[in-house]
């Protein structure tokens, strides 16, 4: 008998797959998911669009188009970016090319997970620190930890998944100066914070910028993008596969970008939804959301948080319990719907 076990590596053998539920549900809100589909005039335009694409070809290798129209509206040369499959991808192309077997990663704790996954996946070790009240990054913490571990690369999601917060950025101009390895600020959720750290892309060579077009309504589409020095992405194209980004992820964002007002005007929506959502919370006895400035909003419930979900769970509204995890006990995270979904949500909370 063939005992595939055997076969597995130990760092795999002791991960965990990232948890995506699989409910079915009325009421989506538990994936930072934009809850708005596209006009019927650039539906239009998409369709036109896709009817051009050559299927039976190869894609652009360099996803040119679509990294000349990201190039204009961030105003970073080509040479200084990488288009990815999803943000996700492009974590994972990092960690392939720095860092070796054994090699650490520096984190917060909580955070995103599949930093932590795909570290270990690639056999390197990740390491976290806890954040502090209000979920701050404890930078004496973080620092000397980095000192005694020496982490290849580090990652700051900025604002962080799943606290919602953005950490103080000359805690994070610190980090920067002091490392010797790659600090990444995953921004996947700059639409909704506005806060970056392009301007400081030319002065720090190890400085990573991951965005993401998931968040905005593109999340089916699989597109992220990294701005870096020339010099890094000339290391991580050596890793990347050639034709990671296909033909009509490449034509239909490349279309929506174009028609940008049009998602503008979204991610206002959301915007202003979410500061309307947070103080619905916050009027609701036994319920403390934590401040966001992303697409969602973390909670802590005072009880276990396991009911809570089931019973949203019950009226067919999906968000994502994190009772299991250390760190966040009794909390949940809510992605901001559209103005009915938000409503929904809140009513029936408010009845729990
Ligand atoms: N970074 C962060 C901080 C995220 O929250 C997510 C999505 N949950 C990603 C990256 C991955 O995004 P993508 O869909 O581009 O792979």
């Amino acid at each position: 008998m063939i005992d595939i076990k055997s076969f597995v590596k130990k760092e795999v053998k002791e991960l965990k797959p990232y948890h995506i539920e699989n409910t079915p549900c009325r009421i989506k809100l538990d994936a930072m998911e934009n809850p708005y589909p596209l006009s019927e005039a650039l539906m239009k335009k998409v369709v036109e669009g896709i009817k051009g694409i050559k299927i039976n070809r190869y894609p652009d290798p360099l996803a040119s188009r679509l990294k000349d129209i990201i190039s204009l509206h961030v105003k970073t040369p080509v040479d200084n970016i990488i288009i990815g499959n999803g943000s996700d991808e492009l974590i994972q192309l990092i960690l392939t090319a720095f860092g070796g077997h054994g090699d650490r990663v520096l984190l917060p704790i909580p955070t995103f997970s599949m930093y932590g996954i795909i570290a270990m996946s690639l056999s390197l070790m990740p390491e976290g620190v806890s954040l502090g009240k209000n979920w701050a990054l404890p930078l004496d913490k973080f620092l000397s930890n980095m000192e005694r571990i020496k982490p290849k690369v580090i990652f700051i999601s900025y604002p962080n998944n799943p606290t919602g917060n953005s950490f103080d950025k000359e805690s994070i101009l610190k980090v920067l100066e002091k490392t010797t390895g790659i600090v990444v600020i995953d921004e996947a959720y700059y639409d909704f914070s506005r806060k970056t750290f392009l301007p400081y892309l030319k002065e720090c060579k190890n400085l990573i910028i991951l965005r993401t077009l998931s968040k905005i309504g593109m999340a089916g589409l699989r597109v992220g993008y990294l701005m870096a020095d020339k010099e890094i992405c000339q290391e991580l194209n050596k890793v990347r596969l050639p034709y990671n980004s296909n033909a009509l992820s490449q034509e239909i964002s490349s279309i929506i970008l174009e028609n940008r007002t049009e998602i503008q005007k979204q991610i206002g929506a959301i915007i202003s939804e979410r500061d309307k959502l947070m103080e619905g919370l916050k009027e609701i006895e036994g319920i403390e959301p934590y401040p966001s400035e992303t697409n969602f909003i973390l909670f802590k419930v005072d009880r276990n948080s396991k009911e809570v979900f089931d019973r949203l769970s019950d009226n067919g509204i999906l968000i994502r319990n994190f009772g299991n995890d250390n760190y966040l006990k009794d909390c949940l995270r809510v992605t901001i719907g559209t103005p009915e979904e938000n409503n929904e949500f809140l009513d029936t909370i408010r009845k729990l």
